[in-house]
Parts: C-alpha cells; sequence; structure tokens
C-alpha cells in the first residue's frame, strides 16, 4: 500500500519515458484519465475495442487500486483526416459519400451508437492564445502550429526530423504553406476538399478545426490543467498524440500529462484492422453476435493477451477463446453458493485480492489475472468463497462471470424439471430459453401420441424435429435432444 493515502502502489509503462514505472497521481488518490475516442464515421470494429477494453480495464483497475477516477472520452465528429499528416480528406466526409447522406446525418447516426461533443469555443480560446504568444501562424488561411518553437517536439518516437519529413511527405501532397514540414493545423478555412459540411465562424473566417485540437480543448476542459494519463490506440502517438502535447503545453506553460498509455493493435492476417479498409475486412460485435459468438468470449480473447502486444484475430483464436469462456462459466456454476465463509476463507480472500492487484498492476498484465481465476476454482476453500474471488475480480475483468453462470444454472434447471410423470427431457444447453420451451413441448407430444398408440402422429413430430434440426434419442424413462 502507498503510505499518503489508501491507494495500492502499481505500475504502467509509459510510452513517453519508456519505462515501467511506479504510477504516481498528481492529486493523491485521484487519477485524471483521458482517453482518444472513435471518429464517428462508421461502426467502432473490434480493434478499435481492442484498444477501449484495454483501456475500460485499466479505468477500473485503477478504481479496484482505490483511486478516484475522473475519465474523458472524445467524439470525433470532424476534422480527422484520412491521412496522418494534414493533407488527407476529411474521414467524415468520405462516410458520407459512402452512404449517400449528408456529413451531420453521418455524425449524428454513429455519435447516437456512442456520444456527442461541440468545442469550438475551447477550440478559438486556445489557437488565439497559441497566436499570441507566437507558437502558431497563419499561412494561406489556414493557422498552423509551429513545431521549430519548441525545444523538444517528438516524445513517443526518436525519428530524426528528415526520417519523418520523408514519412510525411510519402503518397501526400506537401502543403507549401507549412513553415517546418511537420508543423500542423489548428484551424482550416481553407481545404483542397470538396465542401466542408462542418463549419463554423472563428476570428480567422469561416472554418472547422485541425484533428489534434479537439482532445487537447476537452481534456483541459474536463481534466483540469494537469493530467495523469492519456490513452489511445499506438497509431495515435504519432502525430496525433505528439501534437497533442505540443500545442497543450505551449497553451498552459508547463508540463500538461504524466503518462502516456499505448495500446497495441488487433491485426488480421492481412495486417492492421482499419475502418478506411472497406466493408470486407470490417468487424464489429454486431457481425460476431450474429455468427453465434458471445461479445464477453472476444473480451476474454483480449484479455488473455498483453496490451501492448499486436494481437491477431482469427476465426480459430476466437473459437478457442468461446469454448474457453464456455468452459469456465460451466465450472463457476458448478459451484455452490449456499455455503459459510468461513475465517479461513476470509483470509484466502483477502489473499487472493493482494494477488489480483499486484499481478495485473504489473503493467496491466489481464493475462495475470484470468489465471488467478482459474487458481481460485482449485483452491481449498469452500465454494461461496470462491464465488466471492471471483466477484471481486470481475470489478476489473467484467466477463459477467457469475451472472453467465447464473443464466447457464437456471438454463439446466429449466432442463431438468420438464416432464411427464417419470418421462424426462434433457435439452441442448446451447439452445435458448424459448426454443427449449418449444423443442421439449412438441417432444412431449410425440411421448403422449406414442402412449396413445397415435404412432402417426408420432412420426410426425419426429419429422418436424428433424426438419428443425433437432436430434432426438430416446433413452429409458425419457429423450435427449441436440442442435445439429
Ligand atoms: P478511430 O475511430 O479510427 O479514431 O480509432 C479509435 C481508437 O481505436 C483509437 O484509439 C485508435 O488508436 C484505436 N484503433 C484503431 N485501429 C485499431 C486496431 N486495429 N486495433 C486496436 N486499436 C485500434
Ligand atoms: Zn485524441
Amino acid at each position: 500500500m502507498s503510505n499518503a493515502t489508501d491507494v495500492y502502489d502499481f505500475y504502467l509503462y509509459n510510452s513517453a519515458t519508456r519505462r515501467k514505472e511506479k504510477f504516481i497521481a498528481h492529486t493523491p488518490g485521484h487519477i485524471e484519465m483521458y482517453t482518444c475516442g472513435p471518429t464517428v464515421y462508421h461502426f467502432a470494429h473490434i480493434g478499435n475495442l481492442r484498444t477501449y477494453i484495454c483501456e475500460d480495464v485499466l479505468e477500473k483497475y485503477m478504481r479496484y487500486a482505490g483511486y478516484d477516477v475522473n475519465r474523458v472520452m472524445n467524439i470525433t465528429d470532424v476534422g480527422h483526416l484520412t491521412s496522418d499528416a494534414d493533407e488527407g480528406e476529411d474521414k467524415m466526409l468520405k462516410g458520407a459519400r459512402r452512404e449517400h447522406k449528408s456529413v451531420m446525418e453521418i455524425a449524428q447516426f454513429y455519435t447516437d451508437a456512442f456520444s456527442a461533443t461541440g468545442f469550438i469555443d475551447e477550440y478559438i480560446k486556445i489557437i488565439s492564445k497559441l497566436l499570441d504568444t507566437g507558437y502558431a501562424y497563419p499561412a494561406g488561411g489556414n493557422i498552423y502550429f509551429d513545431t521549430s518553437k519548441l525545444n523538444q517536439y517528438y516524445i513517443f518516437n526518436s525519428h530524426d526530423k528528415d526520417d519523418l519529413a520523408v514519412g510525411v511527405r510519402e503518397g501526400v501532397e506537401q502543403d507549401i504553406n507549412k513553415r517546418n514540414s511537420n508543423d500542423f493545423v489548428l484551424w482550416f478555412t481553407k481545404s483542397k476538399f470538396e465542401d466542408q459540411a462542418l463549419k463554423w465562424e472563428s476570428p480567422w473566417g469561416i472554418g472547422y478545426p485541425g484533428w489534434h485540437i479537439e482532445c487537447s480543448a476537452i481534456s483541459l476542459k474536463y481534466n483540469g490543467e494537469y493530467l495523469d494519463i492519456h490513452c489511445g490506440g499506438v497509431d495515435n502517438a504519432f502525430p496525433h498524440h505528439t501534437n497533442e502535447i505540443a500545442q497543450s503545453e505551449s497553451y498552459l506553460g508547463h508540463p500538461w500529462c504524466s503518462h502516456w498509455f499505448h495500446a497495441a493493435h488487433l491485426n488480421t492476417s492481412s495486417g492492421k484492422m482499419s475502418k478506411s479498409k472497406g466493408e470486407s475486412e470490417f468487424l464489429t460485435v454486431t457481425l460476431l453476435k450474429s455468427k453465434n459468438y458471445d461479445p464477453l468470449a472476444y473480451r476474454f480473447f483480449c484479455l488473455q493477451s498483453h496490451y501492448r502486444k499486436a494481437l491477431v484475430f482469427t476465426w480459430e483464436n476466437l473459437d478457442n477463446a468461446q469454448s474457453a469462456y464456455q468452459k469456465l462459466i460451466k465450472k463457476i456454476a458448478a459451484l455452490r453458493s449456499d455455503g459459510e465463509i468461513n475465517d479461513q476463507d476470509q483470509i484466502i480472500i483477502t489473499q487472493y485480492h493482494e494477488k489480483f492487484l499486484q499481478q495485473v498492476g504489473n503493467d496491466l498484465n489481464t493475462a495475470s489475472g484470468v489465471t488467478l481465476i482459474y487458481d481460485v476454482l482449485k483452491a481449498h476453500i469452500s465454494d461461496a468463497a470462491k464465488l466471492k474471488i471471483l466477484a471481486d475480480f470481475d470489478r476489473v475483468l467484467s466477463l459477467s462471470l457469475l451472472e453467465k453462470a447464473n443464466e447457464l444454472r437456471e438454463k439446466e434447471a429449466n432442463q431438468k424439471t420438464i416432464g411427464a410423470g417419470d418421462y424426462q427431457i434433457t435439452g441442448d444447453a446451447n439452445a435458448a430459453p424459448d426454443e427449449t420451451e418449444k423443442i421439449n413441448a412438441l417432444i412431449l407430444q410425440r411421448y403422449q401420441a406414442k402412449k396413445s398408440k397415435n404412432f402417426r402422429l408420432a412420426d410426425q413430430i419426429r419429422d418436424e424435429l428433424k426438419s428443425q434440426h433437432i436430434e432426438l434419442t430416446d433413452i429409458p424413462g425419457g429423450a435427449v435432444w441436440k442442435k445439429i
């Protein structure tokens, strides 16, 4: 435990220092956290979700460790360009064209699936001060940040200027208004792209903000001047987060964010999953659900890997995760919840809490947290104590361990109670409850038809079940069925 407050000391890799560090909050016991949110021009794909899952577990872990956390996340509905440089096309505009809708309709639609923002006054305040203090300059109708005014521009990479200039130029036209190749736009009034739909008045003309200013402004407004942790996917480190630091610190005149957390990507076998690649590689949770995957099996899959390692998505990997998750839930469902928790159990419950704090608190090692679940299941303690520990871990992991186990228990209880007299029907554990009810009713009807020697009806029902892909096996005293 830490001395100043009632919080646990945990360790996290900091991309800014490239070291794993003891986490030190600016205000003891309180964490200001900012996470870059989605650009709402399309549904979030499961790659985005990997990053959000890592951030969610991080936030929950910090609360578990005793911190009070203020977490802020933006929704980008303007100015996020397709290229990391300022020269790309606005992603929102591209989304609108794809779906034959206006940018506002697109933003509204995808924002409704997430949530909304509007901070133009804040952007104008920051940009005005950067202009007054010489960190920004107008050129060709736009306002640019002057990166040559900084003592240190590169925070997350050791690129030297020439390397980077080539990277930025690749495939895109150089913006001749820039004084330095890495300068970036704070406010656009001129864009070479077709009419930008979302525009606002500003002291520099009608236009729209650059992408990076949004996160700085929102964070300054809701997190205050000292940010403890800023999160995003690795692709955000450069130039997005680098530019956020440049403008925020120049605006504030003091260091801004102490800790940077970057989640590695979810890749497909053909490379990084992205919204821009088109429909064929576009995997959403809705798609997973339509293929009968439990979204929590995907979460389980993500938690079994470390957030700083790239994770490869394949259907086979997801199948394995789903089957492991279902087996785990089955084991938990087999525990009896009505037992007593004795003093010895209580000591072990506390020990597991400490172990979880320590192991997951070693650079957010969620895989260790998952392994601890299996250790608990094997431990020599009462079932009630096991359930209590699992509920405690689930405050961070959010795998719905106890809820899913209860659902399974109820489903199994339903399957066993159905019957007429001494006729017992055992159904398929994977079938939905209403489906189970329907099939059981048919099987019961068939049993009664056979008893009254109505074999025609009995055969008809068997054919009906077959057409519904139900395999029925008669056993002494009842029947067993499963979906095939
Ligand atoms: P976007 O909506 O493209 O701005 O991305 C939203 C968040 O998802 C950002 O933090 C990105 O860094 C992150 N992200 C984008 N693609 C992936 C991916 N394939 N795997 C993991 N995170 C990603
Ligand atoms: Zn951001």
